[in-house]
């Protein structure tokens, strides 16, 4: 990795010496990097739809004009695209929100159990359309923690709807929560929800950026799907927020498991 430097001199004529500073700008230099690619690529996802939009309009008025059968296919195409849109300034919006809420500690009590039931019983429909089985797999006794319940809900939907989509037709995604540990210092670690698919699986070398805005391990499989890249930059935020921490692991042919562990002590 390259390091960058500012350099500026100053002479000191009473000392007869030269002042030379050096300040390591390589930080402010990404940063900048990052911002403009983030520009770049949110102005290239938007434009995207408008292209298709546009070049739809410019049918409907002139070839398409006088067939309803074509017009009828061209509206369903062009509000599929409207969608597309909607849903990428909506993530962009909450991908907003959470940095800025990102040092601010949450402080509601809420129950992990309810949470993941809520969000199977939203998702439920979805899966039904996949021809998947969301199937739960709880401790006896539900698990308390402070956290922020909409995000935590934001985290498990993006969690839980990523292990559908890419999911395999006709599987099984199960959302189970860690038994608590015997060992007092692992309990203190806190709980632990497993989402586990028996999808395709995700390649060894996409792991360590699967959180990057607009990374996609499946490019072709994430836009054909409506995705927008950003789901699990926002679950990072989110878990980062709460001091909690992601793990990936997959097994390509096998499946997925997407384990979030949360502090279950003092918020
Ligand atoms: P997207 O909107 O593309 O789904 P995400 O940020 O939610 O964006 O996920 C990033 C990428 O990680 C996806 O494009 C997909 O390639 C991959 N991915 C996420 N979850 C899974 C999963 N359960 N199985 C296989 N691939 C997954």
């Amino acid at each position: 990795q390259d390091t960058t430097f500012q350099v500026s001199a100053r002479v000191v004529p009473d000392l007869n010496v030269v002042l030379l500073c050096f300040l390591d700008i390589t930080q402010v230099q990404q940063a900048g990097q990052m911002r403009r690619d983030f520009v770049a690529n949110v102005s290239h996802e938007l434009r995207t739809p408008l292209t298709a939009l546009t070049g739809f309009i410019e049918t409907l008025r002139g070839a398409a004009r006088d067939d309803p059968a074509a017009r009828d296919r061209f509206l369903d195409i062009m509000e599929g695209e409207a969608g597309r849109m909607n849903r990428l300034v909506g993530d962009l919006l909450s991908l907003s929100r959470v940095e800025d809420e990102e040092r601010v500690r949450p402080r509601e009590k809420v129950l992990i159990d309810d949470i993941l039931l809520s969000v199977m019983r939203t998702l439920t429909p979805l899966a039904q359309e996949m021809e998947i089985t969301l199937r739960e797999s709880f401790s006896d006794t539900p698990t308390e923690l402070v956290g922020d319940g909409d995000q935590l809900m934001q985290v498990f939907t993006n969690l839980i709807e990523n292990a559908i989509k890419y999911g395999r037709k006709g599987g099984t995604v199960e959302i189970r929560i860690g038994q608590p540990e015997r060992d007092p210092a692992l309990r203190a670690m806190g709980v632990r929800i497993h989402v586990t698919d028996d999808g395709p699986g995700i390649d060894e070398k996409h792991l360590p950026r699967l959180t990057e805005r607009f990374y996609r391990a499946d490019n072709h499989r994430s836009r054909a799907l409506g995705g927008t890249g950003l789901g699990l930059a926002i679950v990072k935020h989110i878990i980062n927020r709460h001091r909690g921490r992601l793990r990936v692991e997959s097994e390509p042919g096998k499946g997925s498991v997407f384990t979030v562990v949360l502090p279950t002590g003092a918020g």
